[in-house]
């Protein structure tokens, strides 16, 4: 008799984030009517890195879709600090600017914490701020960083349960370890976070409900390190169409993964979209402007 494998649930990125494209379609609109104004997401590219400038491209063309507008600035790769920071305060000064995305990472040379910091709080839609963050881990009112809140909504969706789940993050950096750490441990789970100086990683990860590979290293989370029945959620993404983590060992045995592409990835300029589209309704609605955040 045939021996039947059972793969682990896909939970769908690129799916989910077209719904949430549509739901956001008729919202621009209304905005529009009532604004006389079309929305816009400022991105800042410094530098030339071209999957810095194909990520900026994907996001404008998001903003396109839903019916907004972009506002492209780039600037050189030599550029200072000072020349960044007054980049920011005219997009924070401008009113018709109601989300600004700095794209990451910036060359070394820029003091890129803050150039993020910058960022006006009720325009931070890619939630990079202290201030957002802070406000994030204590459950207050923020646009968490798009990747991880991205995430989250993609596990709601499927209602994988989190509450007393044992989750373990791999990578630690202000946009995805940490916040992700943080968002989950909001929702119940007992959280490890790991980083390049863990000892006994493999066997860490051995005991996890909840992977989540955010190590920016091609298939570095092995698929033998990974328990039966886990939930993987694969934020990398590396030429060649791989993630942080050795899927194709996993799909089998896992309950549920991100695939890569089409998981972590649409899930984060959807929600940085839709961020921005609530940025937008926020600013019409004056009480809420001067008491948000
Ligand atoms: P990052 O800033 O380079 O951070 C990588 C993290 O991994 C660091 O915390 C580092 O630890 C940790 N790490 C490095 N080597 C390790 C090791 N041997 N063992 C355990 N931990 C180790 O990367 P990132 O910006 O968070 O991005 C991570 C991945 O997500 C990348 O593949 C990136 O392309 C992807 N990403 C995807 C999206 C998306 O929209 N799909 C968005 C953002 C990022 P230390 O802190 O000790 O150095």
């Amino acid at each position: 008799m045939k021996e039947e494998t059972v793969s682990g649930l896909v939970l769908d990125g690129s799916t989910l984030a077209k719904e949430i494209e549509r739901e956001l379609i008729p919202r621009v609109s209304r905005l529009k009517e009532r604004s006389g104004r079309t929305p816009i997401l400022a991105t800042i590219l410094v530098g030339d890195d071209p999957s810095s400038a194909t990520y900026v491209r994907m996001k404008g063309n998001a903003c396109k879709r839903v019916g907004m507008e972009s506002k492209r600035v780039y600037l050189p790769q030599q550029i200072t600090t000072e020349r960044l920071l007054a980049a920011i305060d005219e997009l924070n000064a401008d009113p018709d600017v109601q989300g600004i995305l700095l794209q990451h990472p910036v060359p070394r040379q820029i003091d890129e914490r803050r150039c993020f910091d910058r960022i006006a709080v009720e325009k931070d839609v890619d939630g990079v701020t202290v201030l957002g963050f802070g406000r994030m881990a204590m459950n207050e009112p923020a646009y968490g960083s798009a990747t991880p809140a991205g995430i989250m909504r993609l596990l709601r969706r499927y209602e994988i349960a989190i509450e007393g789940k044992h989750a373990v993050v791999v990578g630690r950096s202000p946009i995805l370890g940490k916040p992700i750490a943080m968002m989950l441990l909001n929702a119940n789970a007992t959280v490890t976070i790991c980083h390049s100086k863990t000892q006994g990683l493999a066997e860490m990860i051995s005991r996890a409900d909840i992977v989540v590979g955010a190590v920016g290293k091609p298939q570095f989370i092995e698929g033998s390190w990974i328990k039966e029945g886990a939930i993987v959620v694969d934020a990398g993404f590396h030429p060649g169409g791989v993630g942080d983590v050795e899927l194709a060992a996993i799909v089998d045995k896992c309950a549920a993964y991100t695939p890569v592409p089409g998981g972590v990835g649409p899930m984060t300029i959807a929600t940085l979209i839709a961020n921005t589209v609530e940025a937008a309704e926020r600013s019409l609605k004056p009480k809420e402007r001067t008491t948000y955040p």
